[in-house]
This record gives C-alpha cells, sequence and structure tokens, in this order.
C-alpha cells in the first residue's frame, strides 16, 4: 500500500513519520451517494487518533454527515480522494502536529471541567503542550467522545486499538454495545470468530496481533471478558425470544392494531415497554409496522426507521430485513407481492435514506436463513431482491470508474 509522509509537505524519503495514503470509494447514487474510507482505521492508526475524529472532521468541514459503523467510515456525498487528502492535511496540522515542533507523536489531553473544558497537544517529543482552537467544531465531538486513555501500553497504538471501541460508541443511544458480537448466532453463515473478532477491536493493533495467535482469548483478558459479556447478552436475548409475555411480544401486537400510529404515538410505546435502543425492536416493527403496502408505506416510515436502526448497527439493520422478510413471506399476498419486486422497492428506499448499508444488505441477499421463516420463503423474498442487488452491483461499477480519475 501507498504510503506518504504524514507531513506530506516534507519531501523526504527518509521522513519517520508515514501513514498509508487515504483512499475513497464513492458508493450509491443519487441522495444515497456517499463516500466511504476504506482504510481510515490505518491511516488513522498512524496519526495515533480514533478514526471517528478525521472522518468527522471530513464532515464537519464539508458540511456533511458522517456514519461509522462496523468499521465504516462514511462521509455523504460525493468527495475525491484528493480532496479529503487536503482535509486530512489540515486535520493533522491542526489536531495532530506539535506547532513548536510539528512531531505528529502527541497525545490529546483534555482539561477543565463544563465551559473552561480544553484540549491540548502534548508532545512527546518537546515534551510542550499546545492549546487546539476550541473554537473548531470537532472539539464538541471531541469532548464528547474523549480519546481512551492507555492502559499501561505506550505509544499511539494503544490508542487506535481503543479507539475503534469508541468509534460506533458515538452514535449509540444507551443501550448495550451495537457491535456485532451477538450476531454469531444468526444463521450458520458466520462463526463465532467473527463474535470475538468483532468484541475486539481490529485491524492492526496489539489486540489484533494477539487474536492473531494461537490462543487469543486467554492471551486477552480485556478480550476475553469482552466476549463473555456479549455471549451473555447473547442468552437473554435467545430466552426471551419465543416469550409470549415479553415486551416485544407486546409491541407487536399493539403495532397490529395501531398501523396507522404516527411515529412519536409509534416510539412513545417503545419507552413504555421500556426497549429503547433494542434491535429486537425492529424485527417487530418490521413484521407488524407495515401491510401488503409496504411498498408504498416504507416512505413514510423513513425518519421514525433512521432513529430506531442505531448507529447503522448491523444487528438493527438485521432485525428489520427479519421482520420485512416475515411481513412478505407470511403474508396471503405473499406470491404477488414478492413477483412484483416488493423486496427490491423496500430495500432501495431504506438504502437511500441510510438505514441499510450496503454489506449488510448484500450479506443479507446472498444468505438465504431459516432464522425467520422457512427456507424455501427465504429463498423467495431474496429472489425478489434480485433487481435491488442488481443496481447495487452496477452502482458500484460505476463508482470503481470514478476513482480511476
Ligand atoms: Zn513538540
Amino acid at each position: 500500500m501507498a504510503t506518504v509522509n504524514i507531513r506530506r509537505n516534507v519531501d523526504d524519503k527518509f521522513y519517520r513519520y508515514k501513514m498509508p495514503s487515504l483512499l475513497t470509494k464513492v458508493e450509491g447514487r443519487g441522495n444515497g451517494i456517499k463516500t466511504v474510507i476504506p482504510n481510515m482505521e490505518d491511516v488513522a492508526h498512524a496519526l495515533a487518533r480514533p478514526p471517528t475524529y478525521p472522518t468527522k472532521f471530513f464532515g464537519c468541514e464539508l458540511g456533511a454527515q458522517t456514519t461509522f459503523a462496523n468499521d465504516r467510515y462514511i462521509v455523504n456525498g460525493s468527495h475525491t480522494a484528493e480532496r479529503l487528502r487536503e482535509l486530512l492535511d489540515t486535520f493533522i496540522e491542526k489536531f495532530v502536529l506539535c506547532p513548536s515542533c510539528k512531531n505528529p507523536e502527541t497525545e490529546l489531553i483534555i482539561t477543565g471541567k463544563g465551559n473552561s473544558e480544553a484540549i491540548h497537544r502534548d508532545c512527546k517529543a518537546c515534551g510542550r503542550q499546545n492549546d487546539i482552537d476550541m473554537r473548531h467544531k470537532l472539539t464538541t465531538f471531541i469532548l464528547r467522545n474523549p480519546p481512551k486513555k492507555d492502559k499501561g501500553k505506550k505509544g499511539g497504538k494503544q490508542m487506535t486499538a481503543t479507539a475503534n471501541v469508541g468509534g460506533p460508541m458515538v452514535f449509540e443511544k444507551g443501550t448495550n454495545g451495537n457491535v456485532n458480537a451477538e450476531d454469531g448466532s444468526d444463521d450458520g453463515a458466520q462463526s463465532p470468530d467473527i463474535g470475538l473478532a468483532a468484541a475486539v477491536p481490529t485491524s492492526g493493533t496489539d489486540i489484533d496481533d494477539a487474536l492473531g495467535r494461537s490462543d487469543p482469548i486467554l492471551g486477552n483478558p480485556d478480550a476475553a471478558e469482552e466476549v463473555s459479556k456479549k455471549l451473555e447478552a447473547l442468552n437473554v436475548d435467545e430466552d426471551d425470544e419465543e416469550d409470549a409475555n415479553s415486551p416485544y411480544t407486546a409491541l407487536g401486537s399493539w403495532l397490529k392494531e395501531n398501523k396507522t400510529a404516527d411515529d412519536a404515538a409509534v416510539i412513545s410505546k417503545i419507552k413504555e415497554l421500556e426497549i429503547v435502543g433494542k434491535h429486537k425492536v425492529l424485527l417487530e416493527i418490521g413484521q407488524h409496522l407495515f401491510t401488503d403496502e409496504i411498498a408504498k408505506e416504507i416512505g413514510k416510515r423513513v425518519s421514525l426507521l433512521q432513529v430506531l436502526v442505531q448507529a447503522n448497527s448491523e444487528k438493527h439493520q438485521k432485525s428489520l430485513l427479519g421482520g420485512i422478510e416475515r411481513l412478505l413471506a407470511l403474508s396471503p399476498q405473499s406470491e404477488q407481492l414478492l413477483a412484483a419486486g416488493t423486496t427490491s422497492k423496500v430495500l432501495m428506499a431504506l438504502y437511500q435514506a441510510d438505514i441499510l448499508e450496503e454489506e449488510v444488505v448484500r450479506q443479507w441477499g446472498t444468505h438465504v436463513s431459516k432464522k425467520y421463516v422457512d427456507k424455501d420463503k427465504s429463498k423467495k423474498v431474496r429472489k425478489s431482491a434480485d433487481a435491488f442487488l442488481k443496481w447495487l452491483d452496477e452502482a458500484e461499477e460505476s463508482s470503481e470508474e470514478e476513482d480511476d480519475e
């Protein structure tokens, strides 16, 4: 992979501080067009900053919405790699380099409380502390999502490692972490290994190295604890799955009776049942809020779904897909609905509204599962998504052409 000097204006091939050259990939089209930064983690790692910081910085500078979930760093809109590299230079100038000695080995330190909160760059090279300009919007984001403290390990490596955990947390709305560990149970298509990998940071970190070795869990007590927590959460989830008294069943029954309830009423029902933020809410919503007219109805529920599908969490997306799958497969009109390409229409609306991510839809669309309906039905529902999946492939091809610049 091509690397560049962290200070790109330093024309010295022996300059010690390098980072991977930032890459971009434009996905989707129309209102749903977005720029994915596939190597954001590696770039951020080299800068010893959480990958969310530069991504959010791009968003601030471009006035664009950003999303980070499942290790995907996305800026809405279509942006060239060169533009983002220039912005990255600015980010490095303002948030990484020591203004005194221009060394990039700095750590962000937050001091003060309330209105007097401030962020400093603590330079490992010259020892000086320099203030960050608090007028930049990114500072608010940093204060809300502070860099995790080193736990005895030195250098930026650890910072990046913890930052990955911090990444998805940004949009977390007060429930269990939205890491996809619990999806390990999904349909057998994913091995438990994926659960483990998701429970700890991925990509080029100390922990990642540890995971690659023969005994990842024992080798890493933190990871082991993290995993057992996830597994615990998973068991709880499974237990109440078919419980007739569960709040999810109650929500489902309520939705069946109140399909025309406005978004606010749906949300207060979810609050009343104390299941705010739970991914299984989406299963009920997908199955019971809509009727056979879902292709028409989905557009009106986009805002509600944007609120309920947390942080583009894979789990939430999969539950929503599962609910919709049930609706379409179990409807007495199922054959007609599927023949009319209803699945494609619904997926398109959800994708364009950034509720579903490309990778999640692809994975769903190409893996028949008997988790929600029987296999035969599951196959038919996916067949009805063909048009959308084909469209995704074409959109991808055309964005690759654009990448060639
Ligand atoms: Zn310095």
